[in-house]
C-alpha cells in the first residue's frame, strides 16, 4: 500500500479504518454512483425544496462571525448553467477544506432564499480536480476522513501500476465474449474510471459476473465433491408399493406431484446420492412427495425419514402421514403371505421410557419403515437399519450441519437420499445461488377444487368493525378463524404481553360471546398442544396466536385470518399465515388490518393482489433488495458487491453454465489455477482442501 503516491503511514490507518488494507482491496472498493458531468447534476435542474445532487466548482468562499463565537460559512458555487449558494452553521473547517477552483459533489436540499437557490449543511464529497466526463462517487466515511478524490487517484494509481502487467483475467477467454464479457483488466479501469456511461455498465457486468461465477463455482464444485465421495442406494423406484400408494389416495396426483415424483425417482434410481430441494407453496401437497420418495426407499427393503422443525409440526404430520398409508401392504418375498402391513411411528423428544426404547430397537432391527420426529432424529442414539430416504420440511429451520447429521445415519457406506422441502418459495435464479448445491424441483400446480383466498385489506376502524363481523359470521356459520397479533420483532415478552391485552379486549368487546383460545411462543410444549388440540376439537371457535401459528398448522374448518398490524410482517410471513386458511373446500378470507388508513403499505397491497407465493417472492425481492437472501446464504456466498440477485438474472444464469462447464471438465481447478487462488479466498482452509482434492 505504502508504494502507492501519497499513501504515508497516515493515511494507510486511515485506509485501515475504511476497510482497505491491500491493493486487492482497494481497486475492489467500487464508486457508488456514478455521474455523468454533461448530463446530471447540473445546478438549472435543481428544483426547490427536493433532495439532488450537484456537481460544481467553488467560486468563492466567505466566512462571518456569527454571535456566542459561531461562524457561518458562506460558499458561492456553479457550474454553466447556474450560480448556488451555500451555507454551513459551525462548520469553520469548510473554510479550509474549499478552495477557489476546486471540484466538489453536493447533496442537499434546495430551497430558495431571498429570490436564489441555496444549500444549508449539505454533504460534500471533494473531488479534486479530476476532469473525465464521468466522475465516481465512493461510499463515503467521515470516519476515516478519507475523500472521493484521493481513493479516486489511489485507485488510477494501482491500476497504472499493473498496466505494465496487465492484470490477469482467471476465466478462460472462451466464456467472454460468447456472453458479452469485456476482460478484467478493462473492467477494472472502467468501474473506476469510465469515459461514458455504457463503458461503467459493462464493466459492471463483467465484474459482477465474476463475483458471480465465484459463488457457482464453489456451489457446484461442491456439489460434484459431494458426489464423488459418496456412493448413494440405487433404489427400485419402479414398484408394487408406489402403485398401491398413487392408487389409495382419495384423489388423483396434479401433474406437478407427478412431475416431481418423477424427478425425484430419476435421482433415487442413479448411483449418486440425491440432494434435492423442492419448492413449493402452502397447499401445493409437499407431503404426498414427501411420502412417495420415502416409499421408493421402502419398496427396495430401505428406511424413510421425515424431520420436520417443531413437535407440533412432528406430530401432525405423524397423524395425516399414517391416515395417509393407513393399510398400506408392503410386498415382502421372506413372508408366507406376501405382504406386511406398512410401519409408521413417531419420535420426538416427547417419545420417552419404555416407548422410546422399543422404538429405537425396531428402527435399529428395520422394522419400522417410516419414522417422523424432529430433531431426536440425529441424536446419537438412534439407529437405522438401512436409511435410505431422508426428508426434512420446512427447511429454513434447519442448519446445514443438521441436513448434515442426518444424512450422516445412513450406517452402511452409502448415503442415504435427501429432499429438502420448503414452503418459501424463492426465485429461480435466486434460488441457484441461495441453495446452488442442490438440484431443485418445484411444485408450482395447487391441487383442484380449492376456493381460492379472498383477501382484504382493513385500513381504519370503519373497515375493522366489518373485519370482526365477517369473523363472528364464520363462527356462526360453524367455521373458525385466527386472529395473529401485532409483531414485535424486539421482544417476545412484550408481543406476549400485547397478544394477551388483545385477547381480553376481543373476548369482552368486538368477539364478545365466542370461545377464544390464546397461544403464544411463552407457553410450555404441553400448554400449547392443550390450546391446539382445543382448537382442532372445535372446543374453541377463535384461536388468538402471535406468529407461533406461521408455519405448518393445518385445521380446515378454519376460514378467517386476521392479521392486525399486518405492514409489520413480511411478504414471506403474511404469505404463510393466510395459508393457514382455505386448507380445505370452504371458501376462506383473510384480513390484513393496518392502524392508518393513509399510510400506504406495498406489502399488503401484494398480498391483496396475488396469492401465488412465487409471484410474491418476486415482488418481495423487488421491495426489500437483497438483504435478507443474503442472509440466508452461508459465510463467503455474501461477497456480492456489484452483483444482484434482483437485477442480474440473466448473468447468474450465465455464471451457473459456465461455473458447470468448468467444473465438469476440471473438477479440482487443476487447470484453472488463478480460478483456484480466488475461490481459496471465499472458502474456508478445509472447505478448499475438500473441494480441491482430487
Ligand atoms: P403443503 O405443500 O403445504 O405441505 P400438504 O401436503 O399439507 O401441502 O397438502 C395440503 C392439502 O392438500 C392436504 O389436505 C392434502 O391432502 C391435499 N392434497 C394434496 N395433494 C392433492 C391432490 N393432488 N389433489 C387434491 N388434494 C390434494
Ligand atoms: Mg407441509
Amino acid at each position: 500500500m505504502s508504494a502507492l503516491k501519497g499513501v504515508g503511514d497516515k493515511r494507510k490507518s486511515a485506509l485501515a479504518e475504511y476497510g482497505v488494507h491491500n491493493v486487492l482491496e482497494l481497486v475492489t472498493t467500487y464508486p457508488r454512483r456514478w455521474v455523468d458531468r454533461t448530463a446530471e447534476a447540473r445546478v438549472r435542474d435543481l428544483t426547490e425544496g427536493s433532495e439532488a445532487l450537484v456537481l460544481v466548482e467553488v467560486r468563492k468562499v466567505t466566512v462571518r462571525p456569527m454571535r456566542n463565537r459561531r461562524t457561518m460559512v458562506t460558499v458561492q458555487v456553479g457550474d454553466e448553467s447556474g450560480r448556488l449558494s451555500v451555507v454551513f452553521f459551525n462548520q469553520p473547517w469548510r473554510a479550509k477544506q474549499l478552495k477557489e477552483g476546486m471540484q466538489v459533489a453536493l447533496f442537499g436540499k434546495a430551497e430558495v432564499f431571498r429570490g436564489s437557490l441555496q444549500m444549508t449543511n449539505p454533504i460534500v464529497d471533494v473531488i479534486g480536480d479530476r476532469t473525465g466526463r464521468i466522475v465516481p462517487i465512493y461510499p463515503q466515511s467521515e470516519k476515516a476522513s478519507i475523500a472521493t478524490w484521493e481513493l479516486a487517484g489511489w485507485v488510477e494509481n494501482a491500476l497504472d501500476r499493473c498496466s505494465a502487467r496487465g492484470i490477469a483475467d482467471p476465466v478462460p477467454t472462451e466464456f467472454l465474449s460468447s456472453n458479452g464479457l469485456i476482460d478484467r483488466h478493462s473492467a477494472m479501469r472502467a468501474i473506476h474510471l469510465p469515459q461514458s456511461m455504457e463503458e461503467k455498465e459493462s464493466a459492471r457486468r463483467r465484474l459482477a459476473f465474476d463475483e458471480l461465477v465465484r459463488v457457482q463455482l464453489v456451489l457446484v464444485g461442491r456439489k460434484r465433491a459431494y458426489e464423488a465421495n459418496h456412493r448413494g442406494i440405487r433404489h427400485v423406484i419402479k414398484g408394487e408399493l408406489l402403485n398401491r400408494f398413487a392408487k389409495a389416495l382419495p384423489f388423483p396426483m396434479t401433474k406437478a406431484q407427478k412431475r416431481v415424483i418423477s424427478e425425484i425417482g430419476h435421482d433415487l434410481a442413479d448411483a449418486a446420492p440425491m440432494h434435492r430441494l423442492l419448492q413449493g407453496d402452502v397447499g401445493s401437497g409437499k407431503t404426498v412427495v414427501a411420502v412417495a420418495s420415502m416409499l421408493m426407499a421402502v419398496q427396495g427393503g430401505h428406511q424413510g425419514a421425515l424431520m420436520a422443525p417443531t413437535e407440533v409440526l412432528a406430530e401432525q404430520h405423524f397423524s395425516g402421514v399414517s391416515r395417509m398409508l393407513e393399510g398400506l401392504m408392503v410386498p415382502a418375498s421372506d413372508n408366507l403371505f406376501g405382504d406386511r402391513p406398512l410401519r409408521v411411528e413417531l419420535l420426538t423428544s416427547r417419545v420417552t421410557g419404555e416407548r422410546r426404547r422399543s422404538v429405537l430397537e425396531e428402527l435399529a432391527r428395520g422394522d419400522i419403515d417410516i419414522v417422523i420426529g424432529t430433531h431426536a432424529l440425529i441424536e446419537e442414539s438412534v439407529q437405522f437399519s438401512s436409511l435410505g430416504v431422508v426428508v426434512i420440511d420446512e427447511q429454513h429451520r434447519f442448519g446445514v450441519e443438521q441436513r448434515a447429521a442426518l444424512r450422516e445415519k445412513g450406517n452402511s457406506s452409502l448415503m442415504p437420499d435427501v429432499l429438502v422441502m420448503t414452503a418459501t418459495p424463492i426465485p429461480r435464479t435466486a434460488a441457484m445461488t441461495v441453495y446452488g448445491d442442490l438440484e431443485v424441483s418445484v411444485l408450482d400446480e395447487l391441487p383442484p377444487g380449492r376456493t381460492p383466498i379472498v383477501t382484504r385489506w382493513a385500513a381504519g376502524p370503519l373497515v375493522e368493525q366489518t373485519m370482526w363481523a365477517a369473523v363472528r359470521e364464520a363462527v356462526a356459520k360453524g367455521q373458525q378463524a385466527y386472529v395473529v397479533c401485532p409483531m414485535i420483532e424486539e421482544s417476545e415478552k412484550l408481543e406476549v404481553a400485547s397478544a394477551e391485552t388483545i385477547h381480553a379486549s376481543l373476548s369482552t368487546g368486538e368477539l364478545k360471546g365466542l370461545r377464544l383460545g390464546l397461544i403464544h411462543g411463552r407457553l410450555s410444549a404441553p400448554e400449547k398442544d392443550d390450546v391446539m388440540n382445543a382448537f382442532r376439537r372445535r372446543d374453541l371457535d377463535v384461536l388468538v396466536a402471535t406468529t407461533v401459528i406461521e408455519v405448518g398448522v393445518d385445521v380446515p374448518n378454519a376460514t378467517v385470518m386476521v392479521v392486525l398490524d399486518a405492514d409489520r410482517f413480511g411478504i414471506a410471513q403474511l404469505h404463510q399465515l393466510r395459508g393457514r386458511v382455505g386448507r380445505g373446500a370452504l371458501a376462506s378470507e383473510c384480513w390484513l388490518q393496518t392502524k392508518n388508513p393513509e399510510e400506504p403499505s406495498p406489502r399488503v397491497e401484494a398480498l391483496v393482489e396475488s396469492t401465488d407465493g412465487f409471484v410474491l417472492a418476486e415482488i418481495d425481492l423487488e421491495l426489500r433488495g437483497e438483504g435478507t437472501l443474503m442472509g440466508a446464504m452461508q459465510k463467503g456466498r455474501s461477497d456480492l458487491k456489484l452483483a444482484s440477485l434482483r437485477r442480474d438474472r440473466e448473468l447468474i444464469e450465465i455464471a451457473r453454465r459456465v461455473a458447470t462447464e468448468i467444473i465438469d471438465s476440471d473438477r479440482t481447478l487443476k487447470k484453472h489455477q488463478l480460478l483456484r487462488d480466488e475461490l481459496r479466498l471465499l472458502v474456508s482452509k478445509s472447505e478448499a482442501e475438500y473441494l480441491f482434492r482430487s
